[in-house]
């Protein structure tokens, strides 16, 4: 068994998720992939975030960057996805935006915005990728089922930065996949509260989810795909001539995670 983590650099438009898609599709005949996590397109956790400070100042160009997030995501469905299938689905995707377009209007309206509400704004990022590339996956014949990860991840409610409660978190993945068999797509970063309020494991934490999660089954392997080859010497977008280590034990990657290589993050 595996499982496998997409990050927003591996699908920032309808062309990387193309082929991420053939990367599956080659995969699949010969592995037991039992899900893959997805981040939010790249780049649209950090609008969010943006957005919710200018809505939360007043500031009425907030409306026009929403918009430009909708835009963008109805873009890709539509560069992915056929019109039949758009027709069918458009909607969840439309009442998503709706969804988040109320809440920041909320923000607007009473001029604050709390570590809650904010965590509750920024899983949009992952629900929207989420549902389009289900989809994608559907028409490009690879059947699946979206797992929001809010009804198994159960954390605590330092919103922005939540701890996992393993005991409870566990139990509901092993029961939770010992009754899904299908391939499942999985919103990364987002987790829930026992309230069931909406919480996110910190910046960068799809690799959190993806491993939380393949730990709990006990797969054999976790691959988290981004766009540089493996763990580098140094950041290559700083060192040119960076270049991949062939193997690392798990305290020398801890090390590199927590003095910043965001290439894996560190919990
Ligand atoms: P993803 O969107 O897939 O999660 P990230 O941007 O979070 O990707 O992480 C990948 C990036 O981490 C790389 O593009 C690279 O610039 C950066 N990075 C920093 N340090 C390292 C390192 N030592 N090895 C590899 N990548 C690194
Ligand atoms: N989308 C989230 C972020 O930008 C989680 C992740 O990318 O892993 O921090
Ligand atoms: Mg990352």
């Amino acid at each position: 068994m595996k499982i496998l983590k997409f990050g927003g650099s591996s699908i920032r438009d309808a062309e990387r998720i193309k082929n991420v898609i053939n990367i599956v599709k080659n995969d699949f005949k010969n592995n037991n992939i039992v899900g893959i996590v997805f981040s939010a397109f790249q780049g649209v956790t950090d609008d969010l975030l943006s957005l919710s400070m200018m809505a939360a100042d007043r500031n009425e160009l907030y409306v026009s960057e929403f918009l430009k997030i909708k835009e963008r995501h109805l873009k890709v469905s539509a560069d992915l996805l056929s019109a039949k299938t758009r027709l069918k689905t458009e909607s969840s995707i439309l009442s998503l935006l709706d969804e988040l377009e109320e809440i920041l209007k909320g923000v607007y309206l009473i001029k604050e915005l709390s570590a809650k509400t904010l965590d509750f704004i920024l899983s949009f990022g992952e629900l929207l990728s989420n549902a389009i590339i289900s989809l994608a996956f559907l028409e490009s014949k690879i059947e699946n089922e979206l797992l929001d990860a809010r009804e198994i991840i159960i954390t605590d409610r330092n919103f922005g930065s939540a701890r996992v409660f393993f005991d409870d978190t566990d139990k509901n993945i092993i029961n939770y996949f010992k009754h899904h068999k299908k391939l499942q797509i999985i919103t990364g970063y987002i987790a829930s509260t026992s309230q069931k309020e909406t919480s996110t494991l910190g910046r960068g934490g799809s690799d959190y989810t993806v491993s939380i999660i393949g730990a709990a089954l006990e797969v054999e392997i976790i691959e988290i795909w981004t766009d540089v080859n493996g763990v580098l010497t140094a950041d290559p977008k700083k060192v040119r001539d960076a270049f991949s280590i062939s193997n690392m034990d798990y305290e020398e990657a801890m090390e590199l995670s927590h003095f910043g290589a965001k290439v894996i993050y560190p919990p």
